[in-house]
């Protein structure tokens, strides 16, 4: 037997997807300023852009589709989404919101009494940093320092380094701290997971302290799947149960839909028992989300999330989740491209920072693989590295980032092992002639959040 996961799904309904020949890809390079992100899809062959919104829905979901009620107010497909949200989290209070950064801007400022005050998190997502910098805070990253030894095995990439996140709530003191954020799974690092052990502590800590801990839990499934593999105390127990325990450990969970919520849309907000907290974020959903019983999104959108957060915790569906993603990363490393190890729950991180060696940090050695990567395959990827820092706001240098990666991202249920044994082939390909690819410099530089706009030539 080979030595694999195979799906728990078979095919009813396919999309077709064409790979465009080499001369076609190169032309739409060029017209795309040599940035993947001003591609058409069409031109694109298998993209491993996201695997935010991207995935394929359940039968279940589209005949969920059908039964949404898309009343303004009290809508029923709220009530079913709320009630599978209480009976999964054990939290009081719910709202729904459009995605992620919907659920960011409603509750953080709300946690922001006075300046001078910051969150602190094993790692902010980019956009959770954007919404705590919006709302005057600061934004403190205390993950332990295994995270960034990328070949080197650790279970739990993603877990908080306790000492230094305590000694950040005594320095800045308790009441300048206005939560803690677990990100779960970690991914800026690369959808690395926190362990039990590291969340009990976690809040253990919050507690003493007295400040709320939040879990920004778009990929709540895919940690507690890897605590069920990873962590021997909870070998036995049901990904729902370890879910649970994960949230009995927290006090509000936010989340990107997105991803483990199995939908192309959508977004929540999910409160413990501060009932006042609930009534203020109400009040802040009608303004920027929608009444609090939509949110932003149709009934319909509510019913497919009902279904796929149910979904997203069998086991059988994660096993081959997190087996992909292994099975992405497994001969690229063995043929010595470096990669972060063990790989996490949603992409394969490429340090392209040594493979291009040739190419300095401002030339973005990252972009340049992944480029070549699309020319040669027609998949498409995405940097993450120099290009996506930007500069020093005070001196308008380009900022060099520790790493320069290609993030390989699998969309969930949506890619077979055989798409994934052609994107292996093609990167292998280009790792070969590694030597022969050459930089970048800009073309045009947007002011802010450059990479999704940038037009790019080489040198
Ligand atoms: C995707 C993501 C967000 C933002 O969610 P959107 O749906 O993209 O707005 C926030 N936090 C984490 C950890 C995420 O992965």
């Amino acid at each position: 037997m080979r030595d694999f996961s195979p799906p728990p799904y078979r095919i009813k309904m396919v999309e077709p997807i064409r790979r465009i020949p080499w001369k076609e890809r190169e032309k739409a390079l060029l017209k795309a300023h040599n940035n993947l992100f001003l591609l058409p899809s069409e031109a694109v062959y298998i993209d491993l852009l996201t695997d935010s919104g991207t995935g394929a829905m359940s039968h279940f979901q589209w005949a969920a589709l059908m039964q949404g009620d898309e009343s303004y107010a009290g809508s029923r497909s709220f009530y079913r989404l709320e009630q599978t949200v209480k009976n999964i989290t054990g939290y009081g209070y719910v709202i729904p919101v459009h995605q992620g950064r919907g659920a960011e801007q409603v509750l953080l400022p709300l946690l922001v009494k006075h300046p001078g005050m910051y969150f602190i998190s094993n790692m902010h997502f980019d956009t959770t940093r954007a919404h705590v910098e919006l709302a005057g805070a600061g934004a403190l990253d205390c993950v332990i320092p295994e995270c960034h030894d990328v070949q080197s095995y650790h279970p739990f990439k993603g877990n908080m380094d306790l000492c230094a996140c305590r000694s950040r709530i005594e320095g800045h003191k308790a009441e300048n701290i206005a939560g803690i954020i677990m990100t779960l799974t970690n991914n800026s690092a690369g959808g690395q997971p926190v362990s039990m052990e590291n969340l009990k502590q976690v809040s253990e800590l919050a507690k003493e302290f007295g400040i709320p801990l939040i879990m920004d839990g778009a990929r709540f499934a895919e940690n507690a799947a890897f605590i069920k593999m990873r962590e021997e105390a909870y070998a036995e127990f049901s990904i729902r149960e370890i879910a649970r325990k994960m949230f009995d450990l927290c006090d509000i969970f936010l989340m990107s839909a997105k991803k483990d919520g199995l939908v192309n849309i959508g977004g929540l907000i999910a409160i413990g028992d501060d009932e006042a907290l609930f009534g203020q974020c109400r009040v802040r959903t009608v303004a920027y989300e929608g009444f609090p019983t939509y949110g932003g999104l149709a009934g319909r959108d509510m019913e497919a999330m009902a279904v796929g957060l149910e979904e997203s915790l069998e086991l059988d569906y994660l096993t081959h989740r997190l087996d992909q993603v292994r099975y992405l990363a497994e001969p690229l490393r063995r043929a010595g491209i470096p990669l972060q190890y063990p790989p996490g729950g949603h992409a394969v991180f490429i340090d392209c920072k040594e493979i291009c060696a040739h190419i300095p940090y401002d030339r973005f050695p990252a972009q340049s693989f992944c480029n070549a990567l699309y020319l040669e395959s027609g998949v498409r990827t995405v940097e993450v590295g120099s290009l996506l820092l930007g500069r020093d706001p005070q001196s308008g240098e380009n900022l060099e980032s520790p790493f320069e990666w290609m993030r390989l991202s699998i969309p969930r249920r949506t890619y077979t092992y055989a798409h994934l044994d052609y994107v292996t082939e093609a990167v292998l390909a280009v790792y070969e002639k590694r030597e022969s690819l050459r930089g970048l410099c800009f073309e045009y530089e947007p002011p802010v959040l450059r990479h999704f706009t940038a037009k790019l030539k080489y040198v």
